[in-house]
């Protein structure tokens, strides 16, 4: 494998979907680690993104693709959450304000720029320097593209991550949610807490009455994703329990478990940083109350070194 990063030869180009009049989403196949979808709005005289993306090449082919629609710059880029595949793209958004939940700018510092640490196979990250949130919140603001309005609100509660922010757009019906929602990949909940998410996704995000749901990876869909995802993790937290009454570690639970429906999702190995949580949640590990509500208390090292063991000693395959 080279450490230079190119397509994977079966990934097509990203595509780019009007969700609605004026509102797009861009779609990067196959939507794999650090193959994220971001969006944007176009106003009047400046445009509005939801996310970058990880690479500068992918930032860079982004920002072109924009620019095909509207000649306006990139005013505003709301960050869902930390998460470098929507992140790390940030530095080349030029004077744009970035915005995201205050705990999102926490994590991407303490995170920091991109790097290869031989847990992913290598990518060519370019050139692409930190820029943190310059404009956060704590629970919610509204931006206005035009007379349009964006409400942008923290889900309250640690879910992919412990700052996941939704972007809804009332009369266009259309809702960006990051990574709340995955369509086709495994959802990933490493850095969040399972009952969390189930509780985000069946109390805030089903309420929502979206016509288009654009998820942080895969397809635009609607709220039938909702329940499959729901259905996955109810999953895990089933398989969790068993395996803490059978005293086993979540790496040995994910060798012996079947993952059935789920198996032909991709990066399939979350399974086991998916258990790490999960044990967590359910009181076998983390902080002194045993909860994970703070999306904190698991070892995320220990977790991804797991998942290749679990991958058969390989770095995790990655396209970005
Ligand atoms: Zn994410």
């Amino acid at each position: 494998m080279s450490a230079s990063s190119h397509d994977h030869p079966e990934l097509g180009p990203p595509e780019l979907i009007e969700v609605a009049d004026g509102v797009y989403a861009y779609v990067q196949p196959d939507g794999s680690w650090y193959i994220n979808n971001t969006g944007f709005v176009v106003g009047p005289s400046s445009v509005i993104s939801i996310d970058g993306c990880s690479t500068e090449r992918r930032t860079r082919a982004y920002l072109d693709r924009i620019a095909t629609v509207s000649p306006a710059p990139v005013s505003m880029l709301i960050n869902t959450h930390h998460h470098g595949d929507h992140t790390y793209g940030n530095s080349l958004f030029g004077t744009a304000t970035i915005i995201a939940q205050e705990k999102c700018r926490d994590e991407m510092i303490a995170f920091g720029p991109p790097g290869n640490t031989g847990i992913w196979e290598p990518v060519d990250w370019g050139n692409v320097t930190l820029a943190p949130p310059t404009l956060t919140f704590a629970d919610r603001v509204r931006l206005w593209s035009g007379d349009r309005p964006l409400e942008v609100s923290y889900v309250g509660q640690a879910a992919h991550t412990s700052n996941d922010s939704l972007v809804w757009l009332p009369e266009q019906e259309v809702l960006f949610c990051g990574d709340l929602l995955f369509n086709g990949g495994t959802p990933f909940l490493l850095m969040g807490s399972l009952r969390g998410a189930i509780d985000v996704l069946t109390n805030v995000v089903a309420p929502i009455p979206a016509r288009v749901i654009v998820p942080g990876h895969g397809a635009p869909c609607d709220h039938q994703l909702i329940g499959t995802v729901v259905g996955y993790l109810e999953f895990v937290l089933a398989i969790a329990q068993r395996g803490i009454d059978a005293g086993l570690s979540p790496l040995e639970t994910a060798r012996q478990t079947d993952l059935g429906e789920y198996d032909g999702w991709l990066d399939r190995e979350r399974i086991v940083g998916n258990l790490h949580r999960a044990y967590a949640d359910l009181g076998a590990a983390g902080g002194a109350d045993g909860s994970s509500a703070d999306g904190s208390s698991v070892d995320v090292i220990a977790a991804l070194t797991d998942m290749i063991a679990y991958n058969g000693g390989q770095p995790l395959s990655c396209y970005a």
